[in-house]
Parts: structure tokens; sequence; C-alpha cells
């Protein structure tokens, strides 16, 4: 796939592979944290569902049940009331007043109280069993209230049976509507227990039952101290009665563990129940998920970050290397000048420049004299010196940042001067024989005065030469004069003969 030259560029730039290192990771961090945010609220949701659905379960059997001990109680009001029930036999009232219901599990007692509390009518024995009920709460509120309804007591001990209960009462009147007793029935707390115990909460969940006064009736799990505390006043409590139905997260009163509450009134009883579940269950196979996604995430993360920095830091190092590169192919290893491949480039374009501007351009081609000479009585290394030692006197002899020097051949060299005319470019000629007449060679005893060059010029005046290379020739064939003619001087290229400006006929 051939990618658009922009989109290449910034692929081969460091800085891309670093802002991208950093920013997929970012990236990948983020999308992440939502997801794992999702992932909680989708806990919360379930435990939502599941909280309102036992709710509704709980809720319903224990209206169911309280209803049918209330139709039994009712049943008894009514029936009393039929003229000739209370001049039957014990036996047979007790047929008629009181239905299969009396007898179910968790029923343990159904009583007639008269007005002063003593046991009358006993759904279980014949006669009644005897006991009087006078100091209990639901039997004073009856006798001073007529319009309480079905009332359902704190958690009691049974009187009969020794067992925990709460009691289930209904108020009974006289023909001339005062007062005349009760008739109860009591519901074991057995019955809650068990119904509780049946639904798996986690270790932190929990399951109340209030009556709306506070009392609490029953805990799951089930510890014997929590029965009978009455924690009206708790803020928990408060929202409870306050809002009838609902859910909210709060710590608990009882244990101070954070819990979802999910609360509901039973039908339209005074009863309020909660399944808690604790906030720690909730979110535990959410935080197990969690810990290994964001583990897994943040490896990966570090991964792409230190892979980029390394990637971005070998691609500069690629960078830095093909600049040397390119330097070093544009560069003469032994004197360190701008090398043969350099000057054409530069030449060509200063020509071109020239021959547009019309401004002139010099070319000096410089050639060591009898160098053969050096390297045959010193060496080889002796003559690597001169040539070193020359490059340093050639360009001590220019100073303009256009001027260059360069090394075209093994003992030749070039000045190239831009906007220089044929005697500035003299100049530099004079300067350089000045200059190399100065060179010594301390390892090859090479004194001042022995080196000598020989230059050949050739300047370009905006009409001269008909290519850059015509003017090299041009240079080159001043230089083979000036060593033809006893080295140790600069010849200038002749020039062309301008054409007469009247033609050839004049
Ligand atoms: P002329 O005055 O006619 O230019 O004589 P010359 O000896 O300078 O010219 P010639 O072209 O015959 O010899 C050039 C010599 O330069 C040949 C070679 O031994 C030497 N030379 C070329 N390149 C190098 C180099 O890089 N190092 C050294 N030490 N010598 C070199
Ligand atoms: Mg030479
Ligand atoms: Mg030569």
């Amino acid at each position: 796939m051939v990618l658009p030259p922009r989109l290449a560029r910034r692929l081969g730039s460091t800085r891309t592979w670093i802002a991208l290192g950093v920013l997929a990771p970012v990236g990948m961090l983020l999308v992440s944290a939502l997801m794992l945010l999702d992932l909680r609220r989708d806990a919360w949701d379930k435990a939502e569902q599941t909280s309102q659905n036992l709710l509704q379960v709980i809720e319903r059997d224990i209206a169911r049940n309280v209803e049918v001990i209330d139709l039994s109680l009712r049943a008894v009001v009514d029936n009393l009331r039929v003229p000739g029930v209370e001049a039957l036999s014990p036996e047979m009232r007790q047929l008629v007043l009181f239905d299969r219901a009396a007898t179910a599990r968790d029923i343990g007692v159904m009583l007639v109280l008269d007005e002063n509390g003593d046991s009358v009518i006993d759904a279980n024995a014949v006669p009644a069993r005897k006991a009087n009920y006078a100091d209990r709460d639901y039997f004073q509120a009856h006798k001073a209230r007529a319009d309480i309804g079905l009332h359902i007591s704190k958690p009691l001990v049974s009187r009969l049976t020794g067992a925990r209960m709460v009691v289930l009462s209904r108020r009974l009147a006289k023909p001339d509507g005062s007062f005349g007793g009760i008739v109860l029935g009591t519901l074991q707390l057995a019955y809650f227990s068990r119904l509780f115990d049946r639904i798996g909460l986690g270790q932190g969940g929990a399951i109340n039952l209030y009556l709306r006064d506070g009392a609490r009736l029953m805990r799951h799990p089930y510890d014997e101290a929590d029965i009978g505390v009455n924690i009206v006043g708790a803020p928990t409590f408060e929202r409870f009665v306050r809002e009838g139905r609902g859910s909210f997260v709060a710590t608990s009163v009882r244990d101070g563990v954070e819990r979802h509450f999910a609360f509901t009134q039973v039908g339209d009883l005074p009863l309020v129940l909660n399944v808690a579940l604790a906030t720690a269950d909730i979110e535990a196979g959410w935080r197990a998920k969690a810990a290994v996604i964001t583990a897994v995430v943040v490896v990966l993360c570090g991964l792409t970050a230190c892979l980029s920095l390394l990637f971005g830091r070998e691609l500069r190092r690629r960078a830095e290397m093909q600049a040397e590169l390119a330097q070093m192919s544009l560069t003469d290893a032994l004197t360190g000048l701008p090398n043969r491949r350099r000057f054409e480039g530069t030449f060509e374009h200063a020509w071109k420049s020239a021959r547009r501007t019309g401004k002139p351009l010099s070319l000096l081609v410089v050639d060591a004299d009898h160098f053969k000479r050096y390297n045959d009585l010193h060496g080889h290394a002796v003559g690597d010196a001169v040539l070193k030692g020359l490059a340093r006197c050639l360009s001590a002899s220019v100073h303009r940042p256009d001027d260059l020097v360069a090394r075209v051949g093994g003992e030749e060299f070039v000045v190239l001067l831009p906007d220089t005319d044929e005697s500035g470019a003299e100049r530099v000629a004079d300067k350089v024989h000045a200059a190399v007449a100065s060179l010594s060679v301390e390892a090859g005893r090479i004194e001042p005065g022995t080196v000598t060059v020989s230059v050949g010029l050739a300047t370009e005046t905006g009409v001269a030469f008909e290519r850059a290379g015509a003017q090299y020739e041009a240079a080159d064939a001043a230089l083979y004069e000036a060593k033809a003619t006893g080295r140790n001087r600069t010849c200038v290229a002749r020039r062309a003969p301008a054409p007469h400006p009247l033609g050839e006929a004049a």
C-alpha cells in the first residue's frame, strides 16, 4: 500500500510516535475506566433488581399469612354478634367461631378475652385455658380506642405456650358499642425466621421486619438480641417510614456496615420490611474483575508507552545517522573540506544564479606543484600532512559566507567565489600563493617557501560561458598554462572575444 506523502512523513517523525505512545495508553485507560464504570453500574442494577424481587416475595407471603389470621379474627368478631351463639354449648360455639385456619402451623393461640382480659373462649381447648391478659399493651390499646382495627403487637413470649410470637387482635364491642373484650391470634416469630432463612443474601446481607413504631420483629441473620429492639429515630428507619417504598445506600445503625436498603411497607399493615445487601457483597464480583482488567490494561499501557519511546528513539538515531552519512558523503575525509560532489552541486547552482543575475562568478582551480616529490621523498604521511596544510591555507584565503573551498582530486582544490570579478579573484589567488608560501610541515622538515601551487582562474560574467562545465574547463586550461609557464603562479583564462556590437559585417 502506498501512503500519501504527508502521512508517510508524519509516521516517520519521532514526535508522532512519542505522541502516539502517550495518547494510545491514555485512550486505553479512558476506555477501560468507562467500561469498569459500566460494569459497576450493572452490578448495582442487578442488586437493585434482586432486592426488589425478594422484597416482593417476602411481602406477599407475610401479607397473606396476616390476612389469613385477620380473616379468622373478623369471623370471630362477626359470629359472636350472631344471635344464639352465646347460648351454644362451649364445644358448638368453638366449632362455629373458629375455622381451620386457627390450627395452621404458625398460629399458636387463638383466644377471645372478655372486657377484663380473662380468656373465655379458646380455639384449642374446651374449656378455655385460664389466663389474664389485661396487662398486655394490645389489650390496653383496644380498651382505650375503638377504631384501631387490626392491632399487631411487639414481639412477646406466649403465656400459654412459651413461644416467641406477635399477637394480632381485634376489638369486640358489646351491643351498646362499649368495650367487650378482644379476639386475638398469635403468629409465631419462627414463621418469619423460617421465611427469611430460605433466602441467601451474601455475607453482609440482612432482612429486617419492623413494626411501624420502630420495634424489630425479626432479623436475618437471626440474633436473639435483635428481636424487640426499637430503632425509631435512626435515619434509615425515618426514611423507611417517610417514603413507604424505595431504596437507598446508607450505613446500618446496628453494625456500621454500608448497605443498599430496599424497603417497603407490607400491604397496608403497620409493618416495614427491608432487604439490605452489603455494598461490599454487591461489588465483590466487580472488584475482582476490575482488579484483573486494571492490571492487564496498566501493563499493556506501560508496554505501549515503552515500545513507542524505544521506537521513537530508534527513529531519532536513524535520522541522526542518515544526516551524518549525508554529511560524510559530501565531505573529504582527509582535509574535512567539501568534496567534489558537494562542489559540483554548489557550482552548478552558483553558475546558474550568476547567469540569471549577471553578477560575476569566479573559479580558481588550485594544484600543488610537483606534489609527487613530497610523497617520494618523505612518504605518503607527509604528503597527507601537506594536503591538510594546503586546505588550511586555502580556507584562510576566503572570508565570505558564500565562498567555497573544496578538494576535487588528489592534490587539486577549487575555490568558488560568487559575486567576485576577475580582479577580486586574482587578489584571492595572490593570497593563496602567499599563504602557501608560509606553509611548513614539521614532520617532513618542509620549510616555508617550499610548497607552491599553480592556479587557473576563470570568471563568469553572465555571458562568458555556455555552461558551468565550460567555465571549469577554462579554469583548468589556465591551470595547465600556469604549469607550462613555470608553475607557482596564476593564469587567467582567456575569454572568448565579446561579439562586436555591429556584428560580423561591420
Ligand atoms: P605537477 O606540478 O605537474 O602538478 O606535478 P605533480 O607531481 O603535482 O602532479 P601529478 O598529477 O603527476 O602527481 C600528483 C600526485 O599527488 C600523485 C599522487 O602521488 C599524489 N597524491 C594524490 N592524492 C594524494 C593523497 O591523497 N595523499 C598523498 N600523500 N598524495 C596524493
Ligand atoms: Mg600537481
Ligand atoms: Mg594534479
